[in-house]
């Protein structure tokens, strides 16, 4: 019990990663920071930046002089790599010169710890980085979250939407999207009041959240009671179905909706569209897409999905609400 407890906490704990080549170094570093944070490391520049990759720690002490790829070199490399390049660095070396330290800081190294260790310096100074990131993540945290309903914002999702397209277009696969609005949610504020409508968000994203589970997958409120769900790797048919799955699972929470003149329970309309992104490598070699009907639409990137699935959108309201429609 009191160990389960105790591995709970520690895996609260920042990660902080060591690189080194001097194992001695390692282990008094390892000593010194005892308590601060879950402690890994490597004894090699290349082996430390594959560490990063795999666990991206929150903090990384690098060893300035190591054979092979310096502590320059990774500070290079992580800096290069958008997914790692916010993890501070500090430099560990024995020789803290101007030259060193303005090369270091250059590549956007955070900080420098001097050796020999001064184990309070090192804690304070680690403690400190720790603590800013800490600050930042939460930062990005709330930049990227809706603050209503927790899932990913509109700016997230034209974030991810964008990847997701180059993405689709490198593999030559099919992404799909699916946008969808509560039906008569005027009426249920007006009848139930504007706290109850938004507990009533609330809840569609969380089936949306729980419903967008695969990598890669995308819930995210579009703004007012309008979410979209991206699904890459997805196509036509499957997002027919997973479509068709939230709209009952919104019918089966059973939210009573006095005013709706679809259901007596809040009901969503839900577009759906699918695309094969075409090759924007090769555009010499057109590509047809089976999905669509348009083909030209697809050449007009992010954005023509979105207006198939919002065509989508309309088509499902207009012919009754409280159903699916394809927009493509
Ligand atoms: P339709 O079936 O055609 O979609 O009708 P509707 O009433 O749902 O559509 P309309 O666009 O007329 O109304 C949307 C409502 O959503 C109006 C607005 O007050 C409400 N709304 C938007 N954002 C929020 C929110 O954050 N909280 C609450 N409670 N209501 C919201
Ligand atoms: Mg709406
Ligand atoms: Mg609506």
């Amino acid at each position: 019990m009191g160990e389960l407890a105790n591995s709970a906490a520690s895996s609260l704990l920042p990660r902080i990663l060591i690189i080194d080549d001097d194992p001695s170094a390692i282990q008094l570093l390892q000593a010194i920071l005892k308590g601060h944070g879950r402690i890994y490391f490597a004894t090699a520049g290349e082996d430390g930046l594959g560490r990063a990759q795999a666990q991206p720690p929150d903090l990384i002490l690098l060893d300035a002089d190591m054979p092979g790829m310096s502590g320059f070199d990774v500070c290079a490399a992580l800096k290069s790599d958008a997914s790692l390049a916010g993890i501070p660095v500090i430099f560990v070396t024995s020789h803290t010169n101007i030259e060193n330290e303005t090369r270091a800081l250059s590549l956007g190294a955070t900080d420098f710890i001097s050796k020999p260790f001064s184990p309070p310096v090192v804690q304070a100074r680690v403690r400190n980085h720790l603590l800013l990131k800490q600050h930042i993540d939460l930062l990005q945290r709330r930049a990227a979250t809706d603050g209503l309903t927790g899932i990913a914002n509109r700016r997230t999702f034209d974030e991810t939407l964008d990847v997701e397209w180059r993405r689709a277009a490198r593999r030559q696969e099919v992404l799909s999207l699916l946008l969808l609005d509560v039906d008569y949610f005027k009426r249920f504020n007006d009848i139930y009041g504007h706290p109850a409508g938004d507990e009533c968000l609330r809840a569609v994203a969380g089936v949306l959240a729980a419903t967008a589970k695969r990598p890669g997958d995308l819930a995210a409120r579009y703004g007012g009671e309008e979410f979209a769900v991206l699904l890459p790797n997805t196509d036509k048919a499957a997002a027919m179905v997973i479509a068709e799955g939230l709209c009952a699972h919104i019918r089966h929470l059973g939210i009573p909706h006095a005013q709706s003149e679809v259901a007596a329970y809040v009901t969503i309309s839900v577009g759906t569209a699918s695309m094969v992104v075409p090759c924007t490598d090769q555009p010499e070699r057109p590509i047809r897409c089976p999905e669509c009907v348009a083909y030209t639409q697809c050449m007009d990137g992010p954005a023509a999905l979105v207006r198939a699935a919002d065509q989508g959108l309309y088509l499902a309201k207009t012919s009754g609400r409280n159903r699916v429609a394809c927009g493509l």
